[in-house]
């Protein structure tokens, strides 16, 4: 038996699959997962992505991914995160609506 790898999914904004690390949206029956660096440059509904890739941007793949499990960025991004404000980081049909807009031009 081979071990499975990384789940291979389908980006909506550059309509690649991979297996490339994502940002996950789930609100009410939409599901979109588009790769972080996707997921920013249409606008992310929570602005977690541009966060998240900071310093990171040229790096994709297992390079972002081992980039984003590292320790020390896990706990800067947290704090990041934590850090945005309210109306940033609020996640409603509103804010994925105008992502879906975005990614469907
Ligand atoms: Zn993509
Ligand atoms: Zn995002």
């Amino acid at each position: 038996m081979t071990s499975p790898g990384p789940l291979v999914r389908f980006c909506p904004v550059c309509r690649q699959a991979d297996s490339d690390p994502r940002h996950d949206h789930g609100v009410g029956d939409t599901l979109l997962q588009p790769h972080l660096d996707c997921c920013r440059s249409v606008g992310c509904p929570d602005g977690s992505c541009p966060i998240i890739t900071s310093g990171a941007e040229d790096l994709r793949g297992e390079d972002l991914r081992s980039h984003l499990t590292d320790p020390t960025v896990v706990a800067a991004n947290a704090e990041a995160l934590d850090a945005r404000d309210d109306e940033t980081r609020t996640y409603t049909t509103d804010t994925v609506q105008v992502f879906l807009q975005a990614v469907s031009r």
